[in-house]
């Protein structure tokens, strides 16, 4: 069997389309666009990218956005107060704090702070709750995208086994939840799970969140299931990069470590995925092209819920 390939792209583009859409909407019926307020603390190169990115996605459809960057040696209280400041602006439609904050500053403690209306990325307890009960949330990005994913590819949720290798509260928990919601029977796998393969192999759908390069492999996936890879890792060794491209994807990447010393992988090995799968999400440009465009889904709900709008 070779893979059904399941393209980020198309379906992220589709996305955007639709939040752009509803923000012509917003802004030509309440007269208004939705404001998204992203707070970044220091240098790191990633969140930086990331931020980027989310600042331009924001542009592209019509949102205001709002970046408020600190030094890394800003205090605690001083990031207390901008998301208090931002909590109590009526124009803020949606709050995110990047993640990871240098370790002086109690990021449980900032997270808790935002108001639960305005935390775009879900991570609040109340929206955690909420989601937990199945009532309507702000849900993570990455888990919801997944959901996305497979109903705009029209695999089959209700009454499949799934298994969510990952307990993270950003990742595999809400996971876990979400595909319940969609009447999934699901199991939750961890480092101290037994027998992982056993488990794994006997599922319809897999979802891998892990931050292992290329941890699932053949042993681990059944015939003709479908396996959402959400992993991203950074593969700098030819040798690893070989055990886990075929002949096809190989020449690519090992020039993509050449230039940037580095090459992106999943928590999937591709190329015994494509073999053993039939449908497969690709690393990158699969799960998380889908973590933006939900972050701007987000937005909307966000602003219509909070503003009571229609
Ligand atoms: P995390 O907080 O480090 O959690 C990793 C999870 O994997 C933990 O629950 C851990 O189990 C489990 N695990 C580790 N080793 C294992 C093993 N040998 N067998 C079974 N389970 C094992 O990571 P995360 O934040 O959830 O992220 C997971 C991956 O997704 C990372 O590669 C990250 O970069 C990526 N990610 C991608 C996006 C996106 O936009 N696509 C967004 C977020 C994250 P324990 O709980 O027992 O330690």
């Amino acid at each position: 069997m070779t893979a059904r390939i399941l393209s980020g792209k198309p379906i992220a583009d589709a996305i955007k389309a639709e939040v752009a859409a509803e923000v012509s909407y917003i802004r030509e019926v309440h007269g208004f666009s939705p404001c998204l307020a992203v707070v970044r603390v220091g240098d790191d190169p990633a969140s930086a990218v990331y931020v980027g990115s989310k600042v331009r996605t924001s542009e592209e459809l019509g949102l205001i956005s709002e970046h408020h960057h600190f030094e890394s040696d800003v205090s605690h209280e001083e990031i207390v107060a901008i998301v208090e400041e931002l909590n109590s602006r009526n124009d803020v439609d949606g709050i995110l704090v990047q993640l990871p904050l240098p370790k002086h500053i109690d990021e449980r403690d900032i997270l808790e702070r935002i108001d639960p209306e305005k935390d775009v990325d879900g991570f609040h307890p109340v929206n955690a709750g909420r989601l937990m009960q199945g009532y309507d949330a702000l849900v993570p990005c990455t888990p919801a995208g997944v959901i996305e994913v497979l109903k705009r590819s029209e695999i089959e949720i209700a009454g499949k086994n799934a298994v969510v290798v990952g307990r993270s509260n950003i990742v595999g928990k809400p996971m876990a939840m979400l595909l319940l919601h969609q009447n999934a029977t699901v199991t939750i796998c961890h480092s101290r799970t037994r027998n992982l393969p056993e488990i794994t192999s006997k599922a319809d759908i897999i979802v891998a969140a892990i931050g292992r390069p290329g941890f699932i492999r053949a042993e681990h996936i059944g015939e003709g299931s479908t396996v959402i890879d959400v992993g991203i890792n950074n593969v700098s060794d030819p040798a690893a990069a070989r055990e886990l491209f075929g002949e096809d994807e190989i020449g690519k990447r090992l020039a993509t470590i050449e230039k940037r010393g580095f090459t992106l992988v999943g928590d999937v090995n591709p190329k015994e995925a494509i073999e053993k799968a039939a449908n497969f999400t690709p690393v990158p440009g699969g799960i998380g092209l889908l973590t933006v465009a939900m972050l701007m889904k987000n937005t909307i709900a966000a602003a219509k819920i909070r503003r009571k709008l229609d």
